[in-house]
């Protein structure tokens, strides 16, 4: 089999791509369009993910102040995201390089099914030398089944095409060791995976256009390193970032990665949006799930099951402190796991191939 391709997830914030006044940097989007060119011509596979499209919108209509958030969000989203797109078709074509917009929202990974469809589209592009232009399809996506922000979703497209990188370009250097704004703060050039000492240092402000923020973007870091992809957060101001990145100069902070972890993982990783049931374990279970033993959650552990699940839906996994401890795929539906609870030398209710847990977790 021929090797694959090295492939990058690029995430670009709204702050990167847009004006103080609101506008789109269209000098910006030129710098980005010809590193990712040139990172393509090298046999890199790009997907970007990008934001913007609300804050193009936004320097282009005038709204009567009637107009509703939610009506607002997807007036600009609309007008914005046609504006944005083309800029980035007509640059990438300038640097001989054909894109496409592929617009999603969080329904589109709902279940193996829906992600595989996804999948098998972004890899139809990359394997015909398209390069996929994702933004979440915000016209439509206003309920409270929207993604936190497009780092989400840009962690979740890393694991789904198992990346060999994430980078998060916003409009800050990185993680800071003390406050931005101080002097005396510099930039962690890395965190080792585990390390959890720089979190006391993240603020919990948002950007002035996206809906993301430091937080946000560090747990989500954390997420992905913990499924064995390497995630760099760098300022996508500077002018040769990516190629600085891809060409290891110390640039960003880069979180580094656990140890490899399955595809079917990876998918349930992601799935924590979709929980149909909890399920509530005991000390000795929870102890078998965090030892370094590939163990599965059997019922004879199992003190309390909530919700109706059917097997193959995605579950919650709760210990005795109340505290998520993880997701994990149903081997069977609730009422059999009622049934087989505190029972022992029963079927594992989820089997450890479909089971994540969380290591830690910052949101
Ligand atoms: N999808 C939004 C946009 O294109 C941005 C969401 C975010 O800030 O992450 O404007």
């Amino acid at each position: 089999m021929p090797k694959r391709k090295k492939r990058i997830v690029i995430k670009v914030g709204s702050n990167v791509l847009a004006q103080n006044n609101g506008g789109l940097d269209v000098k910006s989007i030129e710098q980005l369009t010809r590193q990712i060119a040139a990172l393509n011509k090298q046999g890199i596979e790009i997907i970007l993910i990008s934001s913007g499209a609300v804050a193009a919108g936004r320097s282009l209509i005038n709204l009567p102040k009637k107009t509703d958030m939610i009506s607002q969000r997807q007036l600009f989203a609309a007008v914005g995201q046609i504006k944005l797109i083309n800029i980035y078709a007509e640059q990438f074509a300038q640097q001989g390089c054909l894109s496409a917009q592929v617009l999603v929202t969080k329904e589109d990974f709902r279940d193996r099914e829906h992600y595989i469809n996804m999948k098998n589209c972004i890899t139809v592009l990359l394997q015909n030398n398209v390069l996929p232009i994702l933004n979440e399809n915000d016209v439509i996506s206003v309920t409270e089944l929207m993604f936190t922000d497009n780092d989400e979703l840009a962690g979740l497209v890393s694991s789904m095409v198992d990346a060999d990188k994430l980078i998060i370009l916003s409009n800050v250097k990185g993680i800071y060791n003390g406050s931005p704004g101080k002097p005396s703060s510099e930039v962690i050039p890395v965190i080792e995976y585990g390390d959890t000492s720089f979190e006391n240092f993240i603020s919990s402000e948002k950007s002035n256009f996206g809906r993301g923020g430091m937080l946000t973007k560090c747990s989500i870091a954390n997420k992905v390193a913990s499924l064995g992809i390497p995630v760099q957060i760098a300022n996508g101001r500077d002018e040769n970032i990516l190629t600085d990145i891809l060409e290891g100069k110390t640039v960003g902070t880069l979180f580094t990665p656990k140890k490899n972890i399955s595809s079917i993982k990876k998918w349930v990783a992601h799935s924590e949006g979709f929980v149909k049931g909890i399920v509530y374990i005991d000390e000795g279970a929870e102890k078998a799930l965090r030892s370094n033993k590939p163990n599965s959650l059997l019922p004879v552990g199992v003190t309390k099951i909530e919700g109706s699940f059917k097997k193959g839906d995605i579950i919650k996994i709760t210990g005795t402190s109340g505290k998520q401890l993880g997701v994990g795929r149903a081997e069977y539906n609730s009422e059999k796991a009622t049934e087989l609870m505190h029972k022992k030398n029963e079927k594992a209710l989820v089997h450890y191939d479909y089971l994540f847990l969380n290591d830690h977790q910052l949101i």
